[in-house]
Protein backbone atom coordinates (compact mmCIF):
# COMPACT_ATOMS: atom_id res chain seq x y z
CA UNK A 1 0.00 0.00 0.00
CA UNK A 2 2.98 2.34 0.94
CA UNK A 3 4.48 1.55 -2.34
CA UNK A 4 1.75 2.28 -4.56
CA UNK A 5 1.02 5.98 -2.59
CA UNK A 6 4.78 6.51 -3.04
CA UNK A 7 4.87 5.79 -6.46
CA UNK A 8 1.21 7.34 -6.80
CA UNK A 9 1.51 10.48 -9.48
CA UNK A 10 -1.49 12.57 -10.52
CA UNK A 11 -1.07 13.79 -14.04
CA UNK A 12 -3.15 17.15 -13.86
CA UNK A 13 -5.36 16.67 -17.19
CA UNK A 14 -7.02 19.95 -18.95
CA UNK A 15 -10.35 19.60 -19.36
CA UNK A 16 -12.21 22.59 -21.29
CA UNK A 17 -15.61 23.74 -19.66
CA UNK A 18 -18.02 25.53 -20.64
CA UNK A 19 -21.58 27.22 -18.86
CA UNK A 20 -24.69 27.21 -20.49
CA UNK A 21 -26.48 30.53 -20.63
CA UNK A 22 -29.39 29.39 -22.39
CA UNK A 23 -31.27 26.05 -23.01
CA UNK A 24 -34.42 25.01 -25.27
CA UNK A 25 -35.50 24.12 -28.16
CA UNK A 26 -32.88 21.53 -28.58
CA UNK A 27 -30.85 24.69 -28.66
CA UNK A 28 -27.97 25.72 -26.44
CA UNK A 29 -25.16 28.86 -25.73
CA UNK A 30 -22.33 28.52 -23.54
CA UNK A 31 -19.67 30.83 -22.76
CA UNK A 32 -16.01 29.63 -22.27
CA UNK A 33 -15.09 27.00 -24.87
CA UNK A 34 -12.33 29.27 -26.39
CA UNK A 35 -10.99 26.53 -28.50
CA UNK A 36 -14.14 24.48 -29.41
CA UNK A 37 -14.18 23.00 -33.06
CA UNK A 38 -17.14 23.73 -35.14
CA UNK A 39 -19.01 20.01 -35.40
CA UNK A 40 -16.90 19.07 -32.31
CA UNK A 41 -19.06 16.73 -29.71
CA UNK A 42 -19.82 18.07 -26.66
CA UNK A 43 -20.61 16.38 -23.29
CA UNK A 44 -23.79 18.08 -21.02
CA UNK A 45 -23.82 16.74 -17.41
CA UNK A 46 -26.74 14.25 -17.51
CA UNK A 47 -25.15 12.77 -20.68
CA UNK A 48 -26.67 13.45 -23.27
CA UNK A 49 -24.81 14.96 -26.71
CA UNK A 50 -24.53 18.05 -28.26
CA UNK A 51 -22.59 19.45 -31.46
CA UNK A 52 -20.87 22.92 -31.59
CA UNK A 53 -22.77 24.76 -34.36
CA UNK A 54 -21.98 28.26 -34.52
CA UNK A 55 -18.97 29.62 -33.56
CA UNK A 56 -19.09 33.34 -32.02
CA UNK A 57 -16.87 35.89 -30.36
CA UNK A 58 -18.70 35.75 -26.60
CA UNK A 59 -20.51 32.19 -27.16
CA UNK A 60 -20.87 29.16 -28.71
CA UNK A 61 -24.29 27.80 -30.29
CA UNK A 62 -24.93 23.93 -29.77
CA UNK A 63 -27.49 21.69 -31.07
CA UNK A 64 -28.76 18.68 -28.79
CA UNK A 65 -29.02 15.47 -29.51
CA UNK A 66 -31.77 13.96 -27.53
CA UNK A 67 -33.04 14.93 -24.23
CA UNK A 68 -32.96 18.19 -22.74
CA UNK A 69 -35.64 18.39 -20.54
CA UNK A 70 -33.40 18.09 -17.70
CA UNK A 71 -30.10 20.37 -18.85
CA UNK A 72 -30.49 23.80 -17.37
CA UNK A 73 -28.84 27.13 -17.73
CA UNK A 74 -25.64 27.18 -15.99
CA UNK A 75 -24.52 23.64 -16.24
CA UNK A 76 -21.61 23.21 -17.11
CA UNK A 77 -20.87 21.29 -20.95
CA UNK A 78 -17.25 19.62 -21.57
CA UNK A 79 -15.37 19.64 -24.99
CA UNK A 80 -14.30 16.34 -26.27
CA UNK A 81 -12.42 17.12 -28.76
CA UNK A 82 -13.85 13.96 -30.81
CA UNK A 83 -16.24 14.85 -33.96
CA UNK A 84 -19.17 12.82 -33.70
CA UNK A 85 -19.74 9.38 -34.99
CA UNK A 86 -22.05 6.74 -35.69
CA UNK A 87 -21.74 2.79 -35.44
CA UNK A 88 -21.18 1.44 -38.74
CA UNK A 89 -20.98 -2.13 -40.63
CA UNK A 90 -22.60 -5.61 -40.84
CA UNK A 91 -24.46 -5.23 -37.89
CA UNK A 92 -26.91 -2.49 -38.73
CA UNK A 93 -28.60 -4.21 -41.53
CA UNK A 94 -31.82 -5.59 -40.30
CA UNK A 95 -31.82 -3.04 -38.01
CA UNK A 96 -34.49 0.29 -37.00
CA UNK A 97 -32.11 2.91 -35.31
CA UNK A 98 -32.17 6.18 -34.59
CA UNK A 99 -30.20 9.54 -36.45
CA UNK A 100 -27.34 8.58 -33.99
CA UNK A 101 -26.89 4.75 -34.65
CA UNK A 102 -28.96 3.71 -31.87
CA UNK A 103 -31.33 1.07 -31.76
CA UNK A 104 -35.26 1.86 -31.82
CA UNK A 105 -36.55 -1.83 -33.12
CA UNK A 106 -36.46 -3.23 -29.39
CA UNK A 107 -34.25 -6.14 -30.35
CA UNK A 108 -31.09 -5.85 -28.47
CA UNK A 109 -27.89 -3.74 -28.76
CA UNK A 110 -25.84 -3.66 -32.24
CA UNK A 111 -22.86 -5.51 -31.94
CA UNK A 112 -20.13 -3.84 -34.09
CA UNK A 113 -17.68 -1.76 -32.71
CA UNK A 114 -16.57 0.24 -35.79
CA UNK A 115 -17.67 3.81 -35.59
CA UNK A 116 -17.67 6.71 -38.56
CA UNK A 117 -17.61 10.20 -38.41
CA UNK A 118 -21.28 11.29 -39.17
CA UNK A 119 -19.60 14.80 -41.73
CA UNK A 120 -16.91 13.09 -43.97
CA UNK A 121 -15.44 14.31 -47.43
CA UNK A 122 -16.98 13.51 -50.51
CA UNK A 123 -14.63 11.39 -52.72
CA UNK A 124 -12.71 13.33 -55.11
CA UNK A 125 -12.67 13.38 -59.01
CA UNK A 126 -9.97 10.88 -59.02
CA UNK A 127 -11.16 8.60 -56.81
CA UNK A 128 -14.06 8.09 -58.84
CA UNK A 129 -14.85 6.53 -62.01
CA UNK A 130 -18.16 7.29 -64.49
CA UNK A 131 -21.29 5.73 -63.97
CA UNK A 132 -21.13 2.42 -65.71
CA UNK A 133 -24.15 -0.36 -64.05
CA UNK A 134 -27.47 0.03 -63.67
CA UNK A 135 -29.34 0.38 -60.78
CA UNK A 136 -32.74 -1.31 -61.97
CA UNK A 137 -35.77 0.19 -59.74
CA UNK A 138 -38.38 -2.51 -61.41
CA UNK A 139 -40.36 0.49 -62.70
CA UNK A 140 -40.77 0.01 -66.29
CA UNK A 141 -41.67 3.66 -66.55
CA UNK A 142 -38.07 4.38 -64.57
CA UNK A 143 -35.78 2.22 -65.62
CA UNK A 144 -37.18 2.78 -69.23
CA UNK A 145 -37.76 6.34 -69.35
CA UNK A 146 -35.01 7.75 -66.68
CA UNK A 147 -33.12 5.06 -66.24
CA UNK A 148 -30.68 5.44 -63.13
CA UNK A 149 -26.66 3.94 -62.39
CA UNK A 150 -24.79 2.38 -59.65
CA UNK A 151 -23.49 5.90 -57.86
CA UNK A 152 -25.70 8.29 -58.93
CA UNK A 153 -28.37 10.95 -57.93
CA UNK A 154 -31.53 11.27 -58.91
CA UNK A 155 -34.52 13.02 -57.22
CA UNK A 156 -37.54 12.32 -56.72
CA UNK A 157 -40.07 15.48 -56.80
CA UNK A 158 -43.91 15.57 -55.85
CA UNK A 159 -46.59 17.27 -53.95
CA UNK A 160 -47.82 15.37 -51.21
CA UNK A 161 -49.41 12.20 -51.95
CA UNK A 162 -47.72 11.53 -55.51
CA UNK A 163 -46.23 8.24 -54.78
CA UNK A 164 -43.10 9.24 -54.14
CA UNK A 165 -42.21 7.53 -51.43
CA UNK A 166 -43.46 4.84 -53.15
CA UNK A 167 -41.06 4.43 -56.17
CA UNK A 168 -38.01 4.76 -53.77
CA UNK A 169 -39.78 1.76 -51.49
CA UNK A 170 -40.07 -0.40 -54.80
CA UNK A 171 -36.36 0.48 -55.86
CA UNK A 172 -35.66 -1.06 -52.53
CA UNK A 173 -37.96 -4.13 -52.85
CA UNK A 174 -35.92 -4.65 -56.30
CA UNK A 175 -33.16 -5.09 -54.86
CA UNK A 176 -33.44 -8.52 -53.59
CA UNK A 177 -31.07 -10.82 -54.57
CA UNK A 178 -28.55 -8.12 -56.23
CA UNK A 179 -26.13 -7.38 -53.57
CA UNK A 180 -26.93 -4.33 -52.75
CA UNK A 181 -27.33 -2.88 -49.10
CA UNK A 182 -30.46 -0.35 -49.14
CA UNK A 183 -30.49 2.28 -46.51
CA UNK A 184 -33.67 4.13 -46.08
CA UNK A 185 -33.95 7.26 -43.75
CA UNK A 186 -37.43 9.19 -42.30
CA UNK A 187 -36.92 12.17 -41.82
CA UNK A 188 -39.54 14.03 -39.99
CA UNK A 189 -42.30 11.52 -40.92
CA UNK A 190 -44.94 9.89 -38.41
CA UNK A 191 -43.81 6.91 -36.49
CA UNK A 192 -46.85 4.97 -37.35
CA UNK A 193 -45.46 5.69 -41.21
CA UNK A 194 -42.03 4.61 -40.37
CA UNK A 195 -43.39 1.04 -38.27
CA UNK A 196 -46.05 0.21 -41.47
CA UNK A 197 -42.52 0.75 -43.98
CA UNK A 198 -40.64 -1.59 -42.34
CA UNK A 199 -43.05 -3.93 -41.59
CA UNK A 200 -43.87 -3.63 -45.35
CA UNK A 201 -39.87 -4.45 -46.06
CA UNK A 202 -40.06 -7.21 -43.89
CA UNK A 203 -43.20 -8.76 -45.42
CA UNK A 204 -41.11 -8.50 -48.92
CA UNK A 205 -38.35 -10.00 -47.01
CA UNK A 206 -36.44 -6.77 -47.74
CA UNK A 207 -35.09 -6.14 -44.22
CA UNK A 208 -32.67 -8.84 -44.82
CA UNK A 209 -30.43 -6.53 -46.86
CA UNK A 210 -32.01 -3.02 -45.75
CA UNK A 211 -31.35 -0.52 -42.90
CA UNK A 212 -34.12 2.19 -41.65
CA UNK A 213 -32.55 5.35 -39.96
CA UNK A 214 -35.46 7.24 -38.81
CA UNK A 215 -35.58 10.49 -36.98
CA UNK A 216 -39.33 11.08 -36.68
CA UNK A 217 -41.34 14.15 -36.39
CA UNK A 218 -41.73 13.94 -32.95
CA UNK A 219 -37.98 14.18 -32.20
CA UNK A 220 -36.11 17.84 -31.66
CA UNK A 221 -34.84 19.56 -35.16
CA UNK A 222 -31.02 18.13 -34.77
CA UNK A 223 -32.21 14.82 -34.82
CA UNK A 224 -33.49 15.50 -38.51
CA UNK A 225 -30.84 17.67 -39.31
CA UNK A 226 -28.08 14.86 -38.53
CA UNK A 227 -29.82 11.45 -39.57
CA UNK A 228 -29.23 12.04 -43.29
CA UNK A 229 -25.56 12.51 -42.28
CA UNK A 230 -25.27 9.61 -40.29
CA UNK A 231 -26.89 7.73 -42.47
CA UNK A 232 -24.62 8.37 -45.01
CA UNK A 233 -21.61 6.94 -43.19
CA UNK A 234 -23.18 4.04 -42.45
CA UNK A 235 -23.46 3.81 -46.42
CA UNK A 236 -19.96 4.73 -46.93
CA UNK A 237 -18.54 1.93 -44.78
CA UNK A 238 -19.80 -0.56 -47.37
CA UNK A 239 -18.96 1.59 -50.70
CA UNK A 240 -15.48 1.35 -49.24
CA UNK A 241 -15.35 -2.11 -48.99
CA UNK A 242 -16.50 -2.49 -52.61
CA UNK A 243 -20.11 -2.82 -52.29
CA UNK A 244 -23.38 -1.16 -53.89
CA UNK A 245 -25.39 0.57 -51.64
CA UNK A 246 -29.21 2.63 -52.06
CA UNK A 247 -29.95 5.22 -50.03
CA UNK A 248 -33.49 6.80 -49.70
CA UNK A 249 -33.59 10.37 -48.06
CA UNK A 250 -37.20 10.68 -47.44
CA UNK A 251 -37.39 13.79 -47.32
CA UNK A 252 -34.56 16.33 -47.66
CA UNK A 253 -37.49 19.37 -47.51
CA UNK A 254 -38.22 18.53 -43.91
CA UNK A 255 -34.59 18.46 -43.21
CA UNK A 256 -34.43 22.15 -45.06
CA UNK A 257 -36.99 22.78 -42.81
CA UNK A 258 -35.32 21.27 -39.45
CA UNK A 259 -32.31 23.07 -40.10
CA UNK A 260 -34.15 26.42 -40.82
CA UNK A 261 -35.42 26.30 -37.51
CA UNK A 262 -32.40 25.11 -35.78
CA UNK A 263 -30.55 28.45 -37.76
CA UNK A 264 -33.58 30.66 -36.66
CA UNK A 265 -33.29 29.40 -32.93
CA UNK A 266 -29.52 30.00 -33.22
CA UNK A 267 -29.97 33.57 -33.80
CA UNK A 268 -28.44 33.01 -37.69
CA UNK A 269 -29.27 35.68 -39.86
CA UNK A 270 -32.63 34.25 -42.34
CA UNK A 271 -32.22 34.45 -45.93
CA UNK A 272 -34.69 34.13 -49.11
CA UNK A 273 -37.78 32.07 -47.22
CA UNK A 274 -36.07 32.65 -43.83
CA UNK A 275 -33.55 29.54 -44.83
CA UNK A 276 -30.13 30.14 -43.29
CA UNK A 277 -27.81 31.22 -45.96
CA UNK A 278 -25.50 28.61 -46.49
CA UNK A 279 -28.84 25.83 -46.87
CA UNK A 280 -27.37 25.03 -50.33
CA UNK A 281 -23.86 23.76 -48.72
CA UNK A 282 -26.71 21.26 -46.78
CA UNK A 283 -27.77 19.48 -49.62
CA UNK A 284 -24.82 19.74 -51.95
CA UNK A 285 -22.32 18.15 -49.05
CA UNK A 286 -25.01 15.44 -48.26
CA UNK A 287 -25.63 14.20 -52.26
CA UNK A 288 -21.41 14.85 -53.08
CA UNK A 289 -20.99 11.59 -50.37
CA UNK A 290 -22.71 9.71 -53.16
CA UNK A 291 -20.09 8.38 -55.46
CA UNK A 292 -19.05 5.00 -57.83
CA UNK A 293 -15.55 4.97 -56.58
CA UNK A 294 -13.09 3.87 -59.20
CA UNK A 295 -11.79 0.21 -59.37
CA UNK A 296 -8.65 0.83 -57.44
CA UNK A 297 -11.03 1.72 -54.39
CA UNK A 298 -12.71 -1.21 -54.94
CA UNK A 299 -15.83 0.13 -57.33
CA UNK A 300 -17.84 0.22 -54.72
CA UNK A 301 -20.74 2.98 -54.85
CA UNK A 302 -23.74 4.59 -53.02
CA UNK A 303 -26.54 5.65 -55.13
CA UNK A 304 -28.76 8.25 -53.82
CA UNK A 305 -32.67 8.69 -54.60
CA UNK A 306 -33.38 12.30 -52.26
CA UNK A 307 -37.25 12.79 -51.70
CA UNK A 308 -38.58 16.79 -52.17
CA UNK A 309 -41.69 17.19 -51.48
CA UNK A 310 -43.24 20.58 -53.58
CA UNK A 311 -45.88 22.70 -53.04
CA UNK A 312 -48.66 22.54 -55.61
CA UNK A 313 -46.22 21.59 -58.59
CA UNK A 314 -44.02 24.39 -58.07
CA UNK A 315 -40.36 22.75 -58.45
CA UNK A 316 -39.10 26.47 -59.14
CA UNK A 317 -39.27 26.83 -55.51
CA UNK A 318 -36.31 27.55 -53.70
CA UNK A 319 -35.17 23.78 -52.14
CA UNK A 320 -36.53 22.15 -55.03
CA UNK A 321 -34.08 24.58 -57.38
CA UNK A 322 -31.10 23.53 -55.66
CA UNK A 323 -31.34 20.24 -54.97
CA UNK A 324 -32.38 19.67 -58.92
CA UNK A 325 -29.10 21.22 -59.72
CA UNK A 326 -27.35 18.72 -57.07
CA UNK A 327 -28.41 16.12 -58.21
CA UNK A 328 -27.95 14.42 -62.17
CA UNK A 329 -31.42 14.10 -63.11
CA UNK A 330 -35.18 14.29 -61.45
CA UNK A 331 -38.24 12.28 -61.41
CA UNK A 332 -41.12 14.36 -61.06
CA UNK A 333 -44.43 13.34 -60.08
CA UNK A 334 -47.57 15.22 -61.29
CA UNK A 335 -50.92 15.51 -59.16
CA UNK A 336 -52.64 15.70 -62.46
CA UNK A 337 -51.40 12.08 -63.84
CA UNK A 338 -51.74 10.72 -60.38
CA UNK A 339 -55.41 11.77 -60.20
CA UNK A 340 -56.23 10.23 -63.89
CA UNK A 341 -54.78 7.22 -62.44
CA UNK A 342 -51.73 7.12 -64.35
CA UNK A 343 -49.65 5.67 -61.51
CA UNK A 344 -46.56 6.34 -61.19
CA UNK A 345 -47.45 9.48 -62.18
CA UNK A 346 -44.09 10.28 -63.81
CA UNK A 347 -43.89 13.46 -66.09
CA UNK A 348 -42.02 12.32 -69.56
CA UNK A 349 -41.62 15.47 -69.82
CA UNK A 350 -39.96 17.08 -66.92
CA UNK A 351 -38.20 13.94 -66.09
CA UNK A 352 -34.56 13.27 -66.89
CA UNK A 353 -31.47 11.02 -65.74
CA UNK A 354 -28.12 13.18 -67.18
CA UNK A 355 -25.85 9.96 -66.64
CA UNK A 356 -28.19 6.89 -66.00
CA UNK A 357 -28.14 6.09 -70.24
CA UNK A 358 -24.84 5.14 -70.31
CA UNK A 359 -25.76 2.21 -67.51
CA UNK A 360 -29.06 0.77 -69.03
CA UNK A 361 -28.47 -2.58 -70.90
CA UNK A 362 -28.01 -2.13 -74.35
CA UNK A 363 -31.37 -4.49 -74.85
CA UNK A 364 -33.34 -1.80 -73.34
CA UNK A 365 -31.90 1.22 -74.68
CA UNK A 366 -32.35 -0.31 -78.00
CA UNK A 367 -36.24 -1.10 -77.12
CA UNK A 368 -37.01 2.14 -75.98
CA UNK A 369 -35.32 4.72 -77.61
CA UNK A 370 -38.27 6.36 -79.43
CA UNK A 371 -40.67 6.25 -76.15
CA UNK A 372 -40.17 9.40 -74.97
CA UNK A 373 -40.89 10.96 -78.37
CA UNK A 374 -43.55 8.72 -78.76
CA UNK A 375 -44.98 10.04 -74.90
CA UNK A 376 -44.37 13.72 -75.95
CA UNK A 377 -45.94 13.71 -79.27
CA UNK A 378 -49.25 11.98 -77.94
CA UNK A 379 -49.47 14.39 -74.99
CA UNK A 380 -49.37 17.27 -77.90
CA UNK A 381 -51.72 15.21 -80.19
CA UNK A 382 -54.06 14.09 -77.49
CA UNK A 383 -54.49 18.07 -76.16
CA UNK A 384 -54.79 19.09 -80.33
CA UNK A 385 -57.40 16.69 -81.21
CA UNK A 386 -59.51 17.30 -78.37
CA UNK A 387 -61.33 19.42 -80.56
CA UNK A 388 -61.13 17.48 -83.69
CA UNK A 389 -63.22 14.08 -85.35
CA UNK A 390 -62.34 13.85 -88.27
CA UNK A 391 -58.49 12.26 -87.89
CA UNK A 392 -56.06 10.79 -90.66
CA UNK A 393 -54.80 7.39 -90.64
CA UNK A 394 -50.91 8.87 -89.31
CA UNK A 395 -52.19 10.54 -86.76
CA UNK A 396 -54.99 7.95 -85.66
CA UNK A 397 -51.89 5.84 -85.85
CA UNK A 398 -50.02 7.54 -83.26
CA UNK A 399 -52.78 8.57 -80.86
CA UNK A 400 -53.03 4.29 -80.59
CA UNK A 401 -49.49 3.99 -79.80
CA UNK A 402 -49.48 6.77 -77.50
CA UNK A 403 -52.66 5.61 -75.35
CA UNK A 404 -51.15 2.37 -75.25
CA UNK A 405 -47.62 3.49 -74.50
CA UNK A 406 -49.17 5.51 -71.60
CA UNK A 407 -51.21 1.97 -70.53
CA UNK A 408 -48.01 0.05 -70.71
CA UNK A 409 -45.95 2.11 -68.17
CA UNK A 410 -48.84 2.28 -65.44
CA UNK A 411 -47.35 -0.11 -63.16
CA UNK A 412 -49.08 -1.00 -59.30
CA UNK A 413 -47.01 -0.56 -56.09
CA UNK A 414 -44.56 -3.54 -54.87
CA UNK A 415 -44.39 -5.01 -57.75
CA UNK A 416 -41.42 -4.72 -59.73
CA UNK A 417 -40.39 -6.25 -62.43
CA UNK A 418 -37.47 -7.74 -63.85
CA UNK A 419 -35.09 -5.74 -67.00
CA UNK A 420 -35.95 -8.56 -69.56
CA UNK A 421 -39.75 -8.73 -69.19
CA UNK A 422 -39.68 -5.28 -69.22
CA UNK A 423 -37.38 -5.22 -72.48
CA UNK A 424 -39.74 -7.99 -73.91
CA UNK A 425 -43.45 -5.74 -73.27
CA UNK A 426 -41.63 -2.72 -74.32
CA UNK A 427 -39.94 -3.98 -77.41
CA UNK A 428 -43.49 -5.90 -78.09
CA UNK A 429 -44.77 -2.03 -77.96
CA UNK A 430 -42.55 -0.17 -79.80
CA UNK A 431 -42.68 -2.92 -82.68
CA UNK A 432 -46.42 -2.65 -83.07
CA UNK A 433 -47.59 -6.11 -81.72
CA UNK A 434 -49.64 -4.14 -79.12
CA UNK A 435 -51.07 -2.14 -81.30
CA UNK A 436 -54.48 -4.60 -82.33
CA UNK A 437 -54.28 -5.48 -78.56
CA UNK A 438 -57.54 -3.57 -76.67
CA UNK A 439 -56.25 -1.00 -74.13
CA UNK A 440 -58.27 -2.71 -71.46
CA UNK A 441 -56.96 -5.86 -71.92
CA UNK A 442 -53.03 -4.42 -71.85
CA UNK A 443 -52.91 -5.33 -68.38
CA UNK A 444 -53.63 -9.06 -68.77
CA UNK A 445 -52.03 -9.24 -72.10
CA UNK A 446 -48.66 -8.71 -70.40
CA UNK A 447 -49.58 -11.11 -66.88
CA UNK A 448 -50.03 -13.58 -69.60
CA UNK A 449 -47.32 -12.85 -72.19
CA UNK A 450 -45.05 -13.44 -69.12
CA UNK A 451 -46.47 -16.28 -68.47
CA UNK A 452 -46.47 -18.02 -71.65
CA UNK A 453 -42.18 -16.25 -72.29
CA UNK A 454 -41.46 -18.52 -68.74
CA UNK A 455 -42.82 -21.83 -70.36
CA UNK A 456 -42.70 -21.29 -73.99
CA UNK A 457 -39.62 -18.81 -74.83
CA UNK A 458 -37.44 -19.18 -71.26
CA UNK A 459 -34.15 -18.85 -73.20
CA UNK A 460 -35.05 -15.74 -74.24
CA UNK A 461 -35.51 -14.52 -70.97
CA UNK A 462 -32.18 -15.76 -70.14
CA UNK A 463 -30.10 -14.53 -72.85
CA UNK A 464 -30.95 -11.05 -72.18
CA UNK A 465 -30.11 -11.38 -68.62
CA UNK A 466 -26.99 -12.41 -68.73
CA UNK A 467 -25.69 -10.78 -72.39
CA UNK A 468 -27.84 -7.50 -71.60
CA UNK A 469 -27.97 -7.47 -75.69
CA UNK A 470 -31.57 -7.81 -77.28
CA UNK A 471 -31.45 -11.45 -78.40
CA UNK A 472 -32.50 -12.37 -82.33
CA UNK A 473 -35.18 -10.42 -83.69
CA UNK A 474 -36.88 -13.11 -85.81
CA UNK A 475 -36.61 -15.42 -82.62
CA UNK A 476 -38.66 -12.13 -80.62
CA UNK A 477 -41.15 -11.77 -83.29
CA UNK A 478 -41.88 -15.31 -83.87
CA UNK A 479 -42.56 -15.68 -79.90
CA UNK A 480 -44.74 -12.84 -79.84
CA UNK A 481 -46.56 -13.90 -82.74
CA UNK A 482 -47.01 -17.03 -81.20
CA UNK A 483 -48.53 -15.35 -77.97
CA UNK A 484 -51.37 -12.92 -79.87
CA UNK A 485 -52.50 -15.71 -81.59
CA UNK A 486 -53.21 -17.43 -78.63
CA UNK A 487 -54.18 -14.80 -76.81
CA UNK A 488 -58.20 -14.00 -76.33
CA UNK A 489 -59.40 -10.41 -75.91
CA UNK A 490 -61.63 -9.68 -73.47
CA UNK A 491 -65.33 -8.93 -75.50
P1 LIG B 1 -46.43 11.80 -48.79
O1 LIG B 1 -46.46 13.18 -49.35
O2 LIG B 1 -47.53 11.57 -47.80
O3 LIG B 1 -45.09 11.37 -48.33
P2 LIG B 1 -45.94 10.24 -51.14
O4 LIG B 1 -45.78 11.21 -52.25
O5 LIG B 1 -44.72 9.64 -50.56
O6 LIG B 1 -46.86 10.84 -50.01
P3 LIG B 1 -46.98 7.59 -51.29
O7 LIG B 1 -47.13 7.50 -49.83
O8 LIG B 1 -45.88 6.82 -51.93
O9 LIG B 1 -46.89 9.11 -51.73
O10 LIG B 1 -48.30 7.18 -52.06
C1 LIG B 1 -49.55 7.76 -51.77
C2 LIG B 1 -50.63 6.73 -52.03
O11 LIG B 1 -50.70 6.41 -53.41
C3 LIG B 1 -50.40 5.44 -51.29
O12 LIG B 1 -51.62 5.01 -50.74
C4 LIG B 1 -49.94 4.49 -52.36
O13 LIG B 1 -50.31 3.16 -52.10
C5 LIG B 1 -50.62 5.01 -53.60
N1 LIG B 1 -49.80 4.71 -54.78
C6 LIG B 1 -48.53 5.12 -54.99
N2 LIG B 1 -48.05 4.62 -56.16
C7 LIG B 1 -49.05 3.90 -56.70
C8 LIG B 1 -49.17 3.12 -57.90
N3 LIG B 1 -48.16 3.00 -58.77
N4 LIG B 1 -50.34 2.50 -58.13
C9 LIG B 1 -51.36 2.61 -57.25
N5 LIG B 1 -51.29 3.31 -56.11
C10 LIG B 1 -50.17 3.96 -55.82
MG1 LIG C 1 -43.84 9.85 -48.67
Amino acid sequence: MKQRISSFQSVPQMEEIGKLTYVGDGIARATGLKNVMSGELLRFRNGSIGMAQSLEKDDVGIIIFGEFENIHEGDIVKRTGHIMEVPVGEALIGRVVNALGQPIDGQGPILTTKKRPVESEAPSVMDRQSINEPMQTGLKAIDALVPIGRGQRELIIGDRRTGKTSIAVDAILNQRGKDVICIYVAIGQKESSVRNLTELLKQHNAMDYTIVVSASASQPAPMLYIAPYAATSMAEEFMYQGKHVLIVYDDLSKQAAAYREMSLLLRRPPGREAYPGDVFYLHSRLLERSAKLNDELGGGSITSLPIIETQAGDISAYIPTNVISITDGQIFLESDLFFAGIRPAISAGLSVSRVGGSAQIKAMKKVSGTLRLDLASYRELEAFTQFGSDLDASTQQRLNRGHRTVEVLKQPVHSPMGVEKQTIMIYALTHGFLDTVPVNDLKRFESELMNYMNVSYPALLTQIVETRELPDQDKLNEALEQFIHVFVPHQ
